[in-house]
């Protein structure tokens, strides 16, 4: 498995390319992953979980995952990144993204089988992406989840909250209800430079978002997406 080397190392890479506006970021994700790790390992044998990190792009949310996966490999828990195949550019088939230009091995699924594979080999389940788990999916998905939970298994889900219109995508909605920790992660608004953005805001060949367009549109060469603070969020009404 090709594994991030050390800490330092992904936050070097990154004070090359943007260090003013993200360079924190990485620390927070470690921070954040150093929780998890705690909660897990001070939990009961037969004690499980669902924990959820939610935040807009670019808040550190896959590098969580990667740290997790860092720490618990080759240990006594087995444990397995893996994220919907969303046939998306942004979103790779087989392994976990991470925009400081760090990867890791993930298992792709698609089928309610193969959701299954997941929560029955291993012993933590790392999902990335969540957001974008097939509608057909989302239930199953869920009930597996909390069975895994009942026979000790922990889950930690990363993706957006929020929708580029404002609203919350149902599956990252119901988790964050229903995780038994969350963690909420920010990231760098674009418009103002703090440190608060809690949004995405799509950019239409250069103009914000009209509450009429569809909740997900890849992103393409019309289309982009930035973090946002709430104060510089815009969503245009009809
Ligand atoms: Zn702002």
């Amino acid at each position: 498995m090709k594994k991030i080397k050390s800490n330092e190392i992904v936050t070097n890479k990154l004070v090359k390319t943007d260090a003013k506006l993200y360079g924190y970021i990485p620390d927070k994700a470690r921070d954040v992953a150093n929780k998890i790790c705690t909660i897990i390992n001070a939990s009961e044998a037969d004690e499980g979980g669902i924990i959820s990190v939610v935040g807009p792009q670019s808040s550190g949310k896959s590098l969580v995952g990667m740290e997790l996966i860092e720490k618990f490999d080759g240990k006594e828990l087995k444990i397995v990144a893996a994220q919907p195949k969303a046939d998306r550019s942004d979103v790779p088939e087989g392994k976990l993204f991470s925009r400081v230009g760090y990867e890791i091995p993930a298992v792709s699924f698609q089928t309610k089988k193969e959701i299954e594979k997941i929560f029955h080999c291993n012993d933590i389940v790392v999902i990335d992406e969540i957001q974008f788990t097939p509608t057909s999916l989302q239930s199953y998905l869920l009930k597996e989840m909390r069975m895994f939970k009942d026979r000790g298994g922990w889950t930690i889900v990363l993706g957006l909250l929020y929708t580029s219109l404002g609203t919350e995508f149902l599956i990252s909605s119901v988790l964050k209800d229903e995780a038994s920790a969350l963690f909420q992660l920010k990231s760098t608004c674009q418009m103002c430079g703090r440190r608060n953005a809690i949004y995405n805001q799509r950019l239409v060949k250069g103009k914000p978002a009209a509450n009429t367009a569809p909740d997900l549109m890849p992103p393409s060469s019309d289309v982009i997406y930035e973090p946002r603070c709430q104060d510089c969020y815009v969503v245009v009404g009809e």
